[in-house]
């Protein structure tokens, strides 16, 4: 049987991670190198295509040899890239998703229109509309550029006025959305996969810690069978409205009145490298093998798994654990180097394992 052929645009290491899935599953890989970015990542799985500015969409996809379908590893990524290679190919998942995914006034509106619960917002640009949006939902509230926001980059959180003074000349002229704080226990995400013809499924509710605005701990599953349900409707909601074939990873905050959604990502998500270890099949296995309409493989997850990131540490640690994964990334401070996973049938004793692990990787609690 000849094998089947996906181009992916990007060349960091979740596209090294769905290429390593989806080889097994007998599946091929081109990449897309954009702007000069750096390919370590991928090298050896596949031919790398360095694209040249303005190179036509079909010698792109010549080059990329003729793909059956395109993804990619990551939102930012010119849309009108994604929809020059229409005419080609399917491009999952659809360009208008991440069109809404790159920018969080357009996202809210999405999910809001979905009848999807997120904190109260207004748009604002300006000083002036800046005060007044905050003026409106009363502090503490978020500061969020509409573009090029993500791990906490680009936004303020402003829970005085003086922060606000603050706040007010670095967001400058930009497009913003202003959120009220959400008042929240913990913060969760749930990661399905919609396949091309219609099947779906979703992975258990994974518990999320940040460091700095980027994700240190993932635990699941997370275990409130009401907040799942909720969670999984939230998902298989957007899924179908948005008719999106591919991983999609919701990012949500447990509040009181229940599940709120803060964002989406339109791909597989760091939030899901557990899923390597617990269930059958990984969200890399699974978004390939969505996006070429296979059979979704199995997303139940039996025994307890967490993943510990490393952020500008890249030494394995000596713990027993359940997998190492080191990106081949050069050193940087706070930059995602690897991750580890642990698995422990005993929830209480996970936690413990992790707060260790995280301790010898960074030397300190955390
Ligand atoms: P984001 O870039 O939107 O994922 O935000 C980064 C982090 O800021 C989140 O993981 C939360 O910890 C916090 N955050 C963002 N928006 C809000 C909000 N409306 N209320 C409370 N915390 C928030």
């Amino acid at each position: 049987m000849s094998k089947r052929r996906v181009a992916i645009i990007g060349c960091g290491q979740l596209a090294q991670m769905m290429a390593q899935e989806g080889q097994p599953l007998g599946v091929e890989f081109s990449f897309l190198a954009e702007n000069g970015e750096n390919t370590d990542c991928v090298k050896g799985l596949g031919t790398i295509v360095e694209m040249e500015p303005g190179q036509d969409p079909e010698a792109l996809y010549q080059a990329l040899g003729r793909p059956e379908v395109i993804t990619s590893e990551r939102e930012q990524v010119s849309v009108d890239l994604l929809r020059s290679f229409q005419p080609f190919c399917p491009v999952y998942p659809d360009p208008h998703i991440t069109e809404k995914a790159q920018h969080r006034l357009r996202e809210k509106r999405a999910l809001t229109d979905s009848g999807l619960p997120v904190a109260p917002f207004a748009a604002a640009q300006g000083e002036k509309e800046l005060r007044e949006a905050v003026d409106q939902l009363g502090y503490p509230a978020f500061i969020k550029s509409c573009e090029n926001g993500y791990d906490g980059k680009n936004q303020w959180c402003v829970k005085s006025a003086a922060d606000l003074d603050a706040a007010i000349p670095q967001a400058g002229d930009q497009e913003c959305v202003v959120e009220a704080g959400v008042n929240f226990a913990c913060e969760v995400s749930i990661i399905g996969a919609r396949s091309a013809s219609g099947e779906i499924k979703a992975y258990p509710l994974t518990e999320n810690r940040h460091r700095n605005g980027t994700l240190l701990l993932s635990t699941a599953p997370y275990d409130n069978p009401e907040l799942l349900k909720a969670a999984e409707g939230y998902l298989a909601t957007l899924l179908k409205d948005w008719d999106y074939v591919g991983v999609l990873a919701v990012e949500c905050f447990v509040s009181e009145s229940g599940l709120i959604v803060n964002e989406v990502a339109p791909r597989v998500h760091n939030s899901g490298h557990w899923t390597f270890v617990g269930p059958e099949a990984s969200q890399f296995a699974n978004h390939i093998r969505a996006i070429l309409d296979m059979p979704l493989g199995d997303t139940a997850c039996p025994v307890p798994v967490a993943m510990v990131n490393m952020l500008g540490v890249d030494v394995a640690p000596k713990q027993d654990n359940d997998g190492v994964w080191l990106y081949g990334k050069a050193l940087r401070p706070g930059r995602k180097m690897g991750h580890v996973i642990l698995q422990d049938p005993d929830m209480d004793q996970l936690r413990e394992r992790s707060e260790k692990m995280i301790e010898e990787l960074y030397g300190e609690k955390i």
